[in-house]
């Protein structure tokens, strides 16, 4: 008898490249699926992992954006049943029992596990998830399209959240969550400007194609001040650009698991209730409310499908700004 075996590629340690590999096929107890992996999204916190500038447990198989079909069951899973088609976002699972799972943030578990960086990821034909902590996907998206909203998608909405009734929106880093986010909010009727990369032309005219009334550098001014900004983009300096952006109480929403180093910058751009705030990770309903919300806008993410054993290119393609929209891996 041959032992059934996946595909995966996995990181091995902080910096290095992603390695093609086979495992034995897993086998789901408790409450966790067994998933064959329809697609998975590449998300910009995987490039961190290529470069030791986010925790995960060596060696890991990444991606956090999955959908998949469950292929089998442990006995305690529910809500799913064989065949099913879930998502499988960031949150992996809380503890449930932590002073922030018993006040409605499980988002800041003192125990949780992350798909994909303390678990294994969808970068592989299957992957193991929690049933508790899967998403069902509005049947209108195909497999290709729905995995950037697992990431992406809501974990931008709860940052667009958090940015509040804002009529006026800045989007810093114009990438896979944002042109989600932006779709959304103009949809919600607010005024969405865009700050891309110095000299970006591309990725500016992918988001005056989507609706944003203004398209510029990061280290311009917008022509009107914004109500909030979101900070996609993982640059430090944006966040002292962004301040310069907002009128009084403005809020400006960090919206990435990392971000280097924040530059000095004078009390008066602070002055007069301007906040800074970060988002950290997803709860079950962000997950529920977004996917709810998705469909009637509608959002349409705009996705480049790449075969898995070339993730690693992805990779560098994210890394170079080379992708227009989400790249979205399928085995
Ligand atoms: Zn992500
Ligand atoms: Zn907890």
């Amino acid at each position: 008898m041959t032992t059934a075996m996946m595909k995966a590629m996995v990181f091995e340690g902080p910096g290095q490249p992603l390695r093609a590999c086979e495992r034995p096929m897993p086998v789901p107890e408790g409450p966790d699926l067994l998933l064959e992996v329809c697609a998975c999204g590449v998300c910009r916190t995987d490039l961190h992992f290529a470069d030791g500038e986010v925790y995960a447990r060596y060696p890991v198989i990444p991606g956090h954006e999955i959908v998949g079909r469950v292929i089998a069951m442990g006995e305690q899973a529910t809500g799913f049943t064989l065949g099913d088609r879930v998502g499988v976002p960031w949150l992996g699972r809380s503890c449930g029992t932590s002073p922030y799972c018993c006040s409605g943030r499980e988002n800041l578990c003192d125990d949780p596990v992350y798909t994909g960086a303390t678990r294994d990821g969808g970068y592989a034909s299957h992957v193991i998830a929690d049933s508790r902590f899967c998403l069902s996907i509005p049947d209108v998206y195909g497999d290709v399209e729905a995995a950037p909203l697992l990431c992406a998608g809501l974990i931008g909405y709860r940052a667009l959240v958090t940015a509040g009734e804002a009529k006026v929106l800045g989007l810093y880093g114009f990438g896979g969550a944002a042109h989600i986010v932006a779709q959304v909010a103009i949809w919600q009727g607010r005024s969405v400007h865009a700050f891309t990369r110095p000299g970006d032309i591309a990725a500016q005219a992918f988001a005056r194609s989507l609706g944003c009334v203004e398209a510029i550098d990061s280290d311009q001014l917008p022509a009107a001040l914004l109500d909030a900004a979101i900070i996609f983009a993982p640059a430090g300096p944006l966040v002292p650009l962004a301040l310069k952006a907002v009128r009084k109480g403005g809020r400006v929403v960090c919206a990435g698991i990392h971000m280097s180093e924040i530059p000095a910058f004078p009390y008066a751009d602070l002055w007069e209730e301007r906040s800074i705030v970060s988002i950290a990770n997803l709860t079950r309903s962000d997950g529920r409310e977004f996917l709810a919300l998705a469909p009637q806008v509608p959002v349409h993410a705009h996705v480049s499908r790449v075969a898995l054993g070339d993730a690693g290119e992805a990779l560098q393609a994210l890394r170079d700004g080379r992708f227009q929209g989400a790249a979205v891996l399928v085995p």
